[in-house]
């Protein structure tokens, strides 16, 4: 199985291993894809461990899951980073992710994202959203939007 991250890299050579151990995670464009490859199969516990603790809430663990059940994430794009130097212990991703909703209408949300570093291992801090799109619909000979370079009707319908 090819990452969900999209890197092109098969998953147990890419985000599996960060999800692996943590420490893995040495950027936080790293820890974004990880983030986002966690959502896309349904790691949860990863989610919420590399959320920053300052920022988890009692119920985060079954927010996360209630929220990542409700969609499917389906492709994701690397913007923009900022501070992504092997000293820094803070940095910003910009990223671009798509996800399906049950009613089979496409999604992306556009958002820069906050990561510190804390006793060497990077977490999620916070996110800010830029752009929401509207649901998109797809005809069943379009392109698929995760990236699949397949059509529609043979690959996300
Ligand atoms: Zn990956
Ligand atoms: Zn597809």
């Amino acid at each position: 199985m090819y990452c969900p991250c999209n890197s092109q890299l098969p998953f147990s050579q890419c985000c599996e291993l960060a999800h692996l151990n943590h420490a893995h995670v040495h950027l936080p464009s790293e820890l974004m894809r990880s983030r986002f490859s966690a959502y896309a199969v349904k790691n949860y516990s990863f989610i919420h461990d590399t959320l920053i603790e300052s920022k988890r809430n009692k119920n985060e663990l079954s927010e996360i899951k209630s929220f990542a059940d409700s969609v499917k994430f389906i492709a994701l794009t690397i913007i923009d980073t900022h501070n992504e130097q092997k000293n820094d212990d803070k940095g910003y991703v910009t990223f671009q992710a798509w996800y399906q909703t049950p009613d089979n209408t496409f999604h992306w949300i556009k958002e820069k994202s906050e990561f510190v570093k804390q006793a060497s291992l990077w977490y999620y801090v916070t996110g800010e959203v830029e752009t929401n799109s509207m649901p998109i619909k797809l005809n069943r000979n379009d392109l698929c939007l995760c990236q699949s370079g397949k059509k529609y009707k043979k690959c996300c319908l």
